[in-house]
């Protein structure tokens, strides 16, 4: 239901937990956090409100400066911990926004290649290509390419790779998704409201639009890789 995302210098757990918070007005029902620690993508998950997660991470710090976190509007798969988003395997971490409506054949399809899917969400189905794609050689951003060619429906993710500190892909279609640009780090939301107190500095992403971001700054890119410019813009929100 919500997105926040965040690479640069700072500890990320804190900053994309207050995102989640900001997004809590679109309700939800669980929430996590995956960043990498060492390179090694984390994650810690909980059902229920944000607090829960708080406890946890009280409890089991998350420390890295790439992370993602999502809070979960469950639409497949009962709301559990275990359903809770991210996603992924120990070479990706996803979060999703809204429904992948091939996800039962694209599911039978990695299961006949060997994944082994962990929960009932439609979602794991973009993490679990994603890894696929990954095994086979591809690297991030081309693996990303080829797993948003396969998706049909509504739908905004973000993604972090093991390995690759400072990296955050981050893809919408039919669901809005914002970047924001901050000094030497950079942010992915889904919307401005999540992200006012990091950045008046947006970009709002097109449907059909894939983003590649870095501490540096965000490339713009159609599912088939070409190159597009999207415009920045200053959002008039008080932080
Ligand atoms: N369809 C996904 C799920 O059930 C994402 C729901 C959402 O937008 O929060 O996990």
């Amino acid at each position: 239901c919500g997105i926040c995302g965040v690479v640069g210098l700072r500890h990320a757990t804190p900053i994309v937990f207050e995102g989640l918070r900001r997004l809590e007005y679109r309700g939800y029902d669980s929430a996590g956090i995956a960043t990498l620690v060492d390179g090694r993508v984390e994650r810690r998950r909980a059902a229920g409100k944000l607090d829960n997660l708080g406890r946890l991470l009280e409890e089991s710090p998350l420390g890295g400066t790439t992370g993602i976190g999502h809070t979960r509007w469950a639409t497949h798969g009962a709301p559990t911990a275990c359903n809770a988003h991210p996603h992924g395997t120990e070479r990706v971490a996803i979060v999703h926004n809204g429904i992948i409506e091939n996800f039962e054949a694209l599911r039978r399809e990695l299961e006949a290649v060997g994944q082994v899917f962990q929960t009932e969400t439609d979602s794991e189905t973009i993490a679990l290509m994603v890894d696929y794609y990954l095994t086979q050689g591809l690297a991030p951003k081309d693996a990303a390419l080829k797993t948003l060619n396969r998706l049909e429906g509504a739908y905004a993710v973000a993604m972090i790779f093991a390995g690759h500190e400072g990296l955050m892909i981050g893809a919408c279609h039919s669901a809005p998704l914002a970047v924001g640009y901050g000094d030497g780090e950079m942010f992915l939301g889904s919307d401005s409201l999540a992200l006012a107190p990091l950045t008046r500095r947006i970009t709002y992403m097109e449907d059909g639009d894939c983003v590649v971001i870095t501490p540096a700054g965000a490339d713009f890119m159609r599912f088939d890789g070409t190159p597009v410019t999207r415009k920045e813009q200053t959002t008039a929100l008080a932080a």
